[in-house]
């Protein structure tokens, strides 16, 4: 490394290396594809020059050790997998700041109570398998088998994709950690959204990552000519379902911080001369915590199947999906905040409305995410952008929570 690159510099360099890795379009860097071996290597490279023990694992993450081989770690990571046609950040900035913060530790010889690890996971995105962050989840202890056998689009089981990536699905057991050996978790990781930006702010602590309910709706109508059947005998679907989204609007918009979206509708018979007889549409209702979540999916079904009542609708709801919210541990976000008083960076605590490996690695202990501010709130889009400004704070801070966890350890 060149000693005196500037750290955020240095990030910025770092990230945009590893974003050649691509099948494309743009970067696009799925799970156990080509361009995530080739990242996998070149971080595993990345890692190896910066001082770390470092090797990929049976699932495909690679995991670089630094300090001594027994012992508790303090693991800092996140992704190197993408969306398709993705930005360069969502997932790599995570990586290279904590390669970069374990540099700078080993060049100011600290000496800390625990090993620091590094982890590249490659499963964040969940794109190519029906997945859900498998590949943190594996080292969590929570690995569900039956991912394995999930297919890609191309029919490629999981399990045989794995082997060809060089991977090995029987060591995947064997990668749980115990909670005795974690210090706890750290994840840096570009805000996803407009807050920090608004509020003029480079980088900001989570306090909790949103727990989801996605569910599937379907309103049941009657067929009918659009010339001939007067309106006010009409059984509408498309009419009702209308009147059901503009709830999960005004439903979603009612408490603090809770998001209800309907993403995607899908109209039967679907012709401009045919009353709509079913429309199927989904929900994906998002809250920072759970009583508040509960709450919220009780209200949209109940005015929902009011509106069906009143129309003489059919109304049916299948919830899908209920993962739960994830508060960060108070200790390490108050690591991360005495770091950024200690580098100028006003507090600030905001919650992850999307999802992350904090989310299972905060299963095996502490786990906290520091979000770094991006362009206009930008992400999953080639137009993802940063500051190397703001990845230098970001790293500082990062630095600072490591030794502010060692010193009230130590
Ligand atoms: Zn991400």
């Amino acid at each position: 490394m060149n000693q005196n690159e500037p750290l955020g510099e240095r990030v910025m360099r770092l990230v945009h290396d590893l974003s050649r890795h691509t099948d494309g379009p743009g970067l696009t860097r799925l799970y156990l594809s080509p361009a995530h071996r080739a990242a996998a290597e070149a971080t595993l490279r990345l890692m190896e020059a910066a001082g770390l023990e470092a090797r990929i694992d049976a699932v495909g993450n690679v995991v670089g050790r630094f300090g001594p081989a027994d012992g508790p770690a303090l693991l800092i990571g996140s992704h190197i997998d993408s969306v398709v046609d993705a930005g360069i950040f969502d997932g790599p900035l995570g990586v290279v700041c904590g390669i970069v913060a374990v540099e700078e530790l080993r060049r100011a010889g600290d000496a800390l109570p625990f090993a620091v690890e590094v982890a590249a996971f490659g499963d964040e995105e969940n794109v190519r398998f029906p997945t859900n962050l498998s590949t943190s989840y594996a080292l969590a202890g929570r690995y569900d088998p039956a991912w394995l056998d999930g297919r890609d689009a191309d029919g490629v089981s999981l399990r045989e994709a794995l082997r060809a990536f060089g991977g090995d699905p029987d060591g995947i057991a064997g990668l749980a950690r115990r909670p005795d050996d974690v210090v706890g978790y750290l994840e840096v990781h570009i805000e996803q959204g407009p807050v920090l930006e608004a509020n003029g702010l480079a980088v900001g602590s989570v306090s909790g990552i949103v727990g989801i309910t996605r569910a599937r709706c379907r309103t049941t109508g009657e067929a009918g000519h659009a010339g001939t059947v007067p309106m006010g005998m009409r059984r509408d679907a498309l009419a009702a379902a209308a009147e059901m989204v503009g709830v999960v609007e005004r439903v979603g918009a009612r408490r603090e911080g809770t998001v209800a979206t309907v993403g995607s509708a899908r109209v039967q018979p679907g012709a401009i001369n045919v009353i709509a007889a079913a429309v199927d549409f989904t929900l994906d209702l998002r809250a920072p915590e759970d009583p508040v979540r509960a709450a919220m999916v009780q209200d949209i079904e109940a005015e929902c199947r009011a509106i069906a009542g009143r129309r003489g609708v059919g109304f049916s709801f299948e919830p899908f999906m209920d993962s739960p919210a994830t508060p960060m541990d108070a200790g390490f976000v108050a690591a991360f905040e005495a770091a950024m008083g200690a580098s100028g960076a006003p507090p600030i605590r905001l919650p992850s409305g999307a999802g992350h490996d904090a989310v299972a690695m905060a299963t095996l202990g502490p786990a906290a995410m520091l979000f770094v501010r991006c362009r206009g709130g930008v992400s999953h889009n080639p137009a993802e952008s940063i500051t190397a400004e703001d990845a230098d704070v970001a790293v500082r801070v990062l630095i600072g929570a490591v030794r502010e966890i060692a010193r009230r350890r130590g």
